[in-house]
């Protein structure tokens, strides 16, 4: 018989249980055991829900108070020095390296792979010592053993803990050191009565040298010597596994191997080939745990049948892609997602459901009709809906021409037009979108929401926040103004809103980093705009200032990129969709008069691609979609963008053929250094503002300071196309810094301009 298996589930709780047991006891308002409780509490409901489903293989050890790169560098002992001696026993020191000390930064964050969960970077040091304990994983193991549940321990393996890590140039140099700890752990697992373990190594998946997979071969027959009896499941997912790869891990045989199969279903064929001669179960990732959509179980049936022909049916599991720790908890709790869309949806419980259903689809003597027709009702139901084929959008991207994607002329004739238009100085200032988001916004949208407040006061509030931007950017002098976004709660959600095919959540909430929570759009059908969205706000402020207004976007594939995206047609398709929709508003903004539109791409470079391969492809339709929105503004319509890193090496290309009059970037952290991709070889031929605050420290950059990172931007691009800014939008920062910095980046500016260019 197959087996169903389960690689990781949601942790913070269907209701976000483990975030406020977190922030109380943050704050001191709870004590430390009721955290714990709360987490065994969550643990068991975990473990409660996946029996009822009848999963056969349970996780432990996957649940988290933080994130599990930190639970697996903590457990090994990988703690940076400067942190000091820390108790390894005691929650409070545990959370120090999350959370940092008054003195001390909190380790660095960055995304898991491509999803928009975000770990946390453990810090090698070339001495570093291992010492494995391995309480976070024995606690659950006995805990599940007393609710009835044999759990199988979710381990993070050493290649991926490392690779992962910073610190040292060469991570996989510490291997040989930390494979011991690895093997005590293992050890300790088996001994406490564990009789498989499944090591995550997602980075075997990426693009890897041929000397890196030899380290880990060594490696993984190490843990296999050390781990007994106890059989060790090998785990990838977000990407393929290299036919090559696939050949060299057949020599080492693990008891299992699991492959995403949604995101990577060209696996399938050579891992069989691979793996026909050895003794190992293949795991197929065939329910998607990136994303929320119901699967289409003919299609997870062709593999698993491919699978059980091949290998015999004991050599199977069926699993989702990856851990379930990406999708929210319960669709059917969604009463307010429209009646025909709801059962399109999965959560993590519904596709407990669906592994059952594809598991009972393999037994010998099922009726595939009747154990498939609800699934395969809806597949269909959801491929026909007119929600899902727009005619009138259809039409629209199916008579697109290559003519649609390019400005009506270059930027050296758009570039004295618009300078005409706007008059602006030397060095011109401005902010890129959103001011403080006070108390008192938010509460007047949360009263809005709970009808606690009408609409026509809550306009009439907003008004008077814009009011108060327009008036302080007025006092201060900036050159190019904003409205300040304060209607805004986010910057995709404000967009979703107002999409046609977008759906809302009440409980979708997902995992962001530690007790940070994120409910993502769901973009489920044709996207089309049916009215303007921001032209009334960018006319009030107009309205209020002779200075030139910009209108304020979000660009199409940020908005593609933060949403859980329909998973029927390429993104690609989705984001032209999009495209057109946001190209109606920036056409919108320029026929109510506004001289400049800024259309942000924040999540441009976070889509891209895992394997350097598919990489092209990706960047070629993303900025595609860019220009696709901004092509038919008229030539003295200034576009900006703005993006908030600073890695643009080997984007720089891609960059350019944005083809934005003015691009704001981060830069005042690496301090101007991000310049020299814009300079290096290829030169950047636009206009461009880096950075010069630091919007997300409550630091406030001094005049000088300011007026020397703009001496180096001056001495990489040339004050002519030099525009000055802060990194990224104020909403995070309070009025009382935000002043000050503004006052300060104004005063530079003004001083760069009497002094002699560089
Ligand atoms: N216009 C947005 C703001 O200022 C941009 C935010 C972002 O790039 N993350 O808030
Ligand atoms: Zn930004």
């Amino acid at each position: 018989m197959a087996r169903t298996a389960l690689l990781g589930l949601p942790r913070i709780g269907p209701d976000r249980e483990l975030k406020f047991a977190l922030e109380a006891c943050w704050a001191g308002h709870t004590v430390e055991a009721e955290l714990a409780e709360t987490a065994r509490g969550l643990r068991a409901a975990n473990w409660k829900l996946a029996t009822a489903a009848g999963i056969d293989v349970i996780p432990c050890g996957d649940f988290s108070l933080y994130d599990h790169v930190l639970d697996t560098a903590w457990a090994l002992g990988a703690i940076p020095s400067r942190f000091g001696a820390l108790d390894r026993e005691s929650v409070a020191d545990y959370f120090v390296l999350a959370r940092g000390t008054a003195d001390e930064r909190p380790l660095e964050m960055t995304k898991w792979f491509d999803t928009n969960y975000h770990y946390l970077v453990p810090e090698l040091e070339p001495d570093m010592r291992f010492e494995p304990r391995a309480d976070h994983w024995t606690g659950p193991l006995r805990e599940a053993a007393e609710l009835g549940v044999q759990a199988r321990p979710v381990v993070l393996g050493p290649l991926s803990l490392l690779l992962l890590s910073k610190g040292l140039a060469r991570p996989l140099d510490l291997l040989e050191d930390l494979v011991p700890a690895y093997a005590g752990l293992l050890n300790a697992l088996s001994a406490a009565g564990a009789t498989e373990i499944q090591i995550d190594e997602p980075c075997l998946a990426l693009d890897r040298a041929p000397w890196e997979l030899v380290a880990f071969a060594n490696a993984w027959r190490a843990l296999t010597d050390a781990a007994g009896g106890t059989e060790l499941c090998l785990a990838t997912y977000f990407a393929s596994l290299d036919p090559d790869v696939l050949e060299r891990l057949a020599t080492l045989a693990p008891a299992e191997l699991h492959l995403d199969l949604v995101r990577a279903p060209g696996q399938l064929g050579p891992a069989l080939e691979a793996f026909a001669d050895t003794p190992t179960r293949l795991s197929l990732g065939v329910i998607d745990g990136r994303n929320v959509w119901i699967a289409d179980p003919d299609l997870a049936l062709d593999r698993i049948d491919a699978a059980i022909t091949a290998l015999g049916s004991e050599r199977v599991t069926i699993a989702p892609s990856c851990s379930l720790l990406h999708v929210p908890y319960e669709a059917a709790r969604e009463e307010g997602i429209e009646r025909e869309v709801r059962p399109w949806l999965a959560f993590c419980v519904e596709k407990l459901e669906e592994l059952r259903t594809l598991v009972t689809a393999v037994g010998s003597d099922a009726d595939r009709e009747e154990v498939l027709a609800d699934g395969r009702a809806i597949v269909s139901a959801r491929r026909t809906s007119s929600q899902t084929n727009e005619p009138a959008v259809r039409e629209r991207v199916g008579a697109l021409s290559v003519a649609d994607y390019d400005r009506p002329s270059p930027f050296e004739e758009r570039r004295p037009l618009q300078a005409e238009r706007l008059g602006l100085p030397e060095l011109p200032t401005t902010t890129i979108g959103s001011y403080p988001q006070t108390e008192a916004i938010r509460t007047a949208r949360r009263e809005l929401r709970e009808g606690k407040l009408d609409r026509s006061s809550y306009l009439q509030f907003i008004r008077s926040q814009v009011d108060e931007v327009v008036a302080f950017q007025e006092e201060l002098g900036l050159d190019v103004f904003v409205h300040g976004e304060p209607e805004r709660n986010d910057m995709v959600e404000y967009f979703g809103q107002q999409l046609a095919g977008f759906a809302f959540s009440a409980h979708g909430w997902v995992q962001s980093y530690g007790s940070r929570c994120v409910k993502p759009p769901i973009l489920f059908g044709d996207v089309s705009r049916p009215t303007a969205m921001t032209v009334d706000w960018w006319r009030y402020a107009q309205s209020r200032t002779a200075k030139p207004m910009k209108g304020m976007l979000t660009g199409p594939v940020t908005i593609l990129q933060w949403s859980f995206v329909r998973d029927d047609q390429p993104r690609s398709e989705t984001c032209t969709q999009i495209a057109l929709a946001i190209q109606d508003e920036v056409l919108d903004l320029e026929a109510a008069g506004a001289p400049i539109v800024q259309v942000d791409e924040a999540a441009l470079r976070e889509g891209l691609p895992l394997r350097a391969a598919e990489r092209d492809d990706y960047v070629r339709w993303a900025v595609d979609c860019f220009r696709l929105a901004t092509a038919p503004a008229r030539p003295d319509t200034q576009i900006h963008t703005h993006m908030c890193y600073s890695e643009f090496n080997e984007m720089i290309e891609h960059i350019i053929r944005l083809d934005a009059d003015v691009l704001s970037i981060e830069a005042s952290r690496s301090r101007m250094d991000v310049l020299d991709a814009f300079t290096d070889g290829v030169t950047y031929p636009n206009e461009i503002g880096p950075g010069i605050y630091d919007i997300h420290s409550p630091r406030v950059p001094s005049i000088e300071e300011i007026e020397g990172l703009l001496e180096l931007a001056e001495r990489r691009i040339g004050r002519d196309r030099l525009w000055v800014n802060p990194d990224c939008g104020l909403k995070t920062r309070t009025w009382k810094e935000v002043r000050p910095a503004l006052e300060n980046m104004v005063a530079a500016a003004e001083r760069r301009r009497a002094a002699v260019a560089v």
